[in-house]
């Protein structure tokens, strides 16, 4: 292995350490490199770019509004807009394969489906286009010494540990971060994780013949059942990436799911229009692993002026609103706008203003995505929670600016903070909540008594 030089003695201008290349500390590289900055990142895990796509398996995530402009603010985001599929609404199957479709937002507005493994290749690419900017895989975070400033670096292959120094570290390594770790071990460092019953599974909906999509390919489907439910997001090549999210015990569970008998039937009976297009079920089954779903609230993100957590590092969420990725795109965006603001000079002021900028927003963040579990698994597939959707579409049609659909607040509003969103979110729930007495079909939005109601609760926000 080629030595690693020491992060504070490789250049002029303030070096800085990034721990982790997945896909905030590789858009944070960028970020960092490009204010002139020598950044070395460490990534415990080998080159994806050498090993093959997380073995050749599609894993895709939703990109929007924030992580746009996250991507956009280095100048990457139309390259991968180019290899994204726009989806520009809800699909939902009932129990007999019947469709309901429910728009994101108006017109053209999408979130996107993005192949993970190609994001983090694309962004480590750009990456270490930059001169500046040295990536070194393989190499895991086994202690840090805050006081000290070094890193206890595990070189994987080899079992070999060496020392790094750093002058400034970037913690982005993850849900499960060694740098939090530190930092917990601090004195008045406020941490807690809560897991959810549930777990979930990748599962593939084949391509067609000639690589054609058997679902509707510009929509992300659902398959709301209650208590659990399963989603899929297009991919280039035809296929859906299907995800299970699913109790870990009772009667429908994992645990109830032993054998491939068990999971053809079940399934048969529970997703009878996605089983024909899934001919690899019960093998992806039980060779996938079930993933669990944690929320990380953690305070400070801080260690003086010399570490700061982002990302899942620093909050990470269950994935019901696609929001994880996008709020740490968001944070390398408030990070650099408070660079531009207060200069390197004043690490302390930007870190500082940092965490106390995001942390409430991450905190709603948190709060919002536990809040739309309930909503795809189970508020989706009821008639009335879809008439007040049509009914919040005329509100906002009627009045514009003073009425935008929580969704479209957190997911389309980049300028709106997820707090903001949240508090708007709750208030317009209140008054749906008066409003939806009145109303038991589309057309008795008109209705005089629902028009007095509306304007009264609209001008006394
Ligand atoms: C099922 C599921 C679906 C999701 N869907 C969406 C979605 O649709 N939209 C969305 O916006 N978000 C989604 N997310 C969330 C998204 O995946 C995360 O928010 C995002 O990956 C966070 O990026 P990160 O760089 O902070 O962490 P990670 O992507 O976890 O990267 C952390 C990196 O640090 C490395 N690392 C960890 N420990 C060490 C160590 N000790 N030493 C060195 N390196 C280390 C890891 O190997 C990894 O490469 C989803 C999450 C899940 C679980």
């Amino acid at each position: 292995m080629e030595p690693i030089p020491d992060a504070s003695s490789t250049a002029a201008a303030e070096p800085l350490v990034i721990m982790g290349a997945g896909l905030v500390g590789s858009l944070l590289a960028l970020y960092l490199a490009r204010r002139g900055h020598p950044v070395q990142v460490f990534e415990r895990l080998p080159d994806p770019r050498q090993q093959g796509l997380l073995g050749g398996r599609s894993i895709n995530l939703a990109l929007s509004d924030r992580g746009w402009r996250g991507l956009a603010g280095v100048g990457v985001a139309e390259d991968i807009r180019q290899v994204g599929i726009p989806m520009y609404r809800r699909v939902m199957h009932d129990g007999q394969g019947h469709l309901t479709v429910q728009p994101y937002g108006q017109d053209n507005q999408a979130i996107y489906s993005i192949n993970r493994g190609s994001l983090n290749c694309t962004l480590l690419d750009l990456a270490e286009k930059e001169p500046q900017v040295q990536i070194t895989f393989g190499q895991k975070l086994t202690q840090l010494d805050l006081p000290g400033r070094r890193l206890h670096l595990q070189d994987v292959a080899s079992g070999h540990a060496h020392d790094v120094a750093y002058e400034r570290l970037f913690g982005a390594d993850g849900a499960f971060s060694a740098v939090r770790a530190a930092l917990q071990r601090t004195d008045r460092t406020d941490y807690s994780q809560q897991y959810l019953e549930y777990g979930y599974k990748e599962l593939t909906i084949a391509a067609g013949p000639a690589g054609a999509w058997q679902l509707e390919k510009n929509a992300l489907h659902i398959w709301p059942r209650g208590n659990f439910l399963m989603i899929a997001l297009p991919n280039l090549d035809g296929s859906f990436n299907a995800t299970l999210f699913f109790p870990y015990e009772g009667d429908k569970s994992f645990a109830a799911l032993q054998t491939p008998a068990a999971v053809a039937s079940f399934f048969a009976a529970t997703f009878p229009d996605a089983v024909p297009l899934m001919p690899q079920l019960t093998e992806e089954f039980f060779d996938h692993p079930t993933g669990s779903l944690v929320t990380i609230r953690c305070f400070p993100w801080a260690y003086r002026d010399t570490v700061l957590l982002l990302g899942d590092a620093a909050h990470a969420i269950v994935p019901f609103y696609g929001q994880g990725m996008n709020a740490g795109f968001e944070d390398c965006t408030v990070l650099n706008q408070l660079l531009e603001q207060h200069g390197e000079a004043n690490w302390d002021r930007v870190m500082d203003e940092f965490e106390h900028q995001r942390k409430p927003n991450t905190d709603a963040m948190a709060d919002l995505a536990l809040y739309n579990f309930v909503e795809m698994r189970d508020r989706v597939a009821d008639p009335r929670f879809l008439l007040q959707k049509k009914i919040e579409g005329k509100i906002s049609a009627q009045y514009p600016g003073q009425w935008v659909p929580l969704y479209s607040r957190v997911t389309f509003s980049p300028d709106t903070s997820y707090a903001e969103a949240w508090a708007a979110g709750q208030r317009q729930e209140a008054i749906m909540q008066r409003l939806m007495p009145l109303i038991q079909v589309e057309a008795d939005y008109e209705q005089p008594a629902v028009q007095a109601l509306l304007a009264k609760e609209l001008s006394t926000k």
